[in-house]
Order: structure tokens, then sequence, then C-alpha cells
């Protein structure tokens, strides 16, 4: 039996306006779906309030993008934890690769933002994974074992602590990582989770694979015990398909749990 819940977090990026966001979510609503998966849609931040209306009463969490590092004051164009909180936001992406790409984040901005995010009682999805150069190089597990120096700081996990394995060279390209690939990573994940939190922390926590899940290789991916659901870009746009994403993360599980 599994101890955790599946979740499908939709990750829409800047693709859509307020409006056509709204609209995608209220199909996304119409359509029924399986509930033992959960489901969260992290529009931009200027949908939240539309898409939040929308989602309001059926289950399916709002997430939010990202969050700036300070609890507030005089820093224009940035967004706090609290107003996340406030716009009904409930989990929020945090060290995605397109941030530490092209704005330079790194673990010590991630690990304020997770600080922020603790302080309001909402759940990071912190973002790991590894380039294809540092894959060929055999330095994955040494580059995320980095990347998680962000929980450094925590003496018990985040609120809801939800990790992404996203290779960077898997994300956007139709090239995802095979399913074999994947919860080989998670069980690592897993285990670094178990080292620094415990055991008990680590079997909570949910670890998501990210990077060109598709109607075709979601089947195998979610088929893994080790893979507690997707975080989806490009295949996330469509309702029909978000639906048929559900209904492979709610299928069971083929491959036995590694950690
Ligand atoms: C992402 O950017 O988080 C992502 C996984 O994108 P895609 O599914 O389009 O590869």
């Amino acid at each position: 039996m599994r101890t955790r819940r599946r979740l499908l977090v939709a990750n829409w990026k800047m693709t859509r306006t307020p409006s056509a966001a709204a609209a995608l979510a209220r199909a996304l609503v119409a359509i029924p779906r399986p509930l033992e998966v959960d489901l969260v849609i992290a529009p931009s931040f200027p949908a939240l309030d539309r898409v939040g209306a929308a989602l309001s009463g059926t289950g399916i969490a709002l997430a939010a993008q990202d969050v700036y590092v300070e609890k507030e004051g005089a820093f224009t164009g940035e967004v706090s934890a609290s107003m996340l909180k406030d716009a009904g936001v409930a989990l929020v992406l945090v060290g995605h690769s397109e941030r530490r790409l092209l704005r330079g984040e790194r673990e010590p901005d991630f690990a304020r933002k997770m600080e922020r995010l603790a302080e309001q009682g909402l759940t990071p999805v912190y973002c790991v994974g590894e380039t294809r150069a540092e894959r060929d190089a055999g330095r994955t597990v040494d580059v995320l074992r980095n990347q998680l120096a962000a929980l450094d700081g925590f003496s018990a996990p985040p609120p809801g602590l939800t990790l992404a394995y996203e290779p960077v060279w898997a994300i956007g390209t139709s090239l995802p990582a095979t399913p074999s690939m994947a919860a080989d990573v998670h069980a690592r994940l897993r285990a670094e989770i178990a080292a620094r939190f415990g055991p008990g922390a680590a079997a909570l926590t949910r670890i998501l694979y990210g990077g060109s899940v598709s109607l075709a290789s979601a089947p195998g991916l979610f088929a893994e015990a080790e893979v507690d659901g997707g975080l989806v870009g490009g295949a996330s746009l469509v309702a029909k398909d978000v639906m048929a994403l559900l209904a492979a993360a709610a299928a069971p599980t083929t491959g036995a749990a590694r950690a």
C-alpha cells in the first residue's frame, strides 16, 4: 500500500493570460478526475486570483511559481509569502531550473524562500536536478546533495515538503528520464531526506518527477513506486491531457520501492 498520496503539479509558466488561465482551470474542473491523485495548478502571479476562484471548492489546490526571499518591504516587483497565502496559495515552486539559469538563483536564495514559506505554513515544491554535462560526468548525486543543502537550516522538514526531481536536460526537450533513472534518483533523494530528517519524514516526503512528462511517458514513470507523481509543464496545458496524466498517476505501481 502507498504511504503517500500521488500528486500532479501543473506548471503553466509564463504561457497563459489570466483570462486564458481561468478558462483552462474551468475546463479542468468540468472533467471528472480520479480523486486518489492530488492536483495542483501553478499559474502566473496575475492569474492566481482568477484561477483560485475557478478552483474554489473543487479540491484542486493553487500554487505559485515563485516567492521572494524577504518578508515585506520596499522590493518593487516582488511577491511575499504572506501575499501568496492571502491569495489562497497552498504550495510554491522553489528552485526551478529556469530560475537557477535565468535569474542566477542559488541554494542560499532557496533556503530563504523556504524559510519564508514555512513561516506562513506554505508547502515548498523544491526542484532539484542535474544538467546533461553533470550527469555525463557522473556527478548527479553530488549535484543533488549540494542542492539539498538549501534545507540545511531546517531541523524538521518544511511543512508538506515536496521535492521535484527535474533533470535539466529533460525539461521541455521531449526526452524524459527513463522510469528506472527517475526511480534510482528518487530513491537517492529519499535516502538524503532520511539522513537529514529521519526515515519517518522521508517516507512522507513526496518526490515528483518533472521533465517532458507526456501522455506517452507518464504511464511508465508513474508506474514506479518511487515516483509520487509529476511536475508537468507543456503537457499540463490541455485539460483532457491533464486528466490522462491523472489517470496514469492513479494506476497501480509496478516498480518496487528502492529506498
Ligand atoms: C517544468 O518546467 O517544470 C517542466 C517539467 O516542463 P516540461 O514538462 O514542459 O518539460
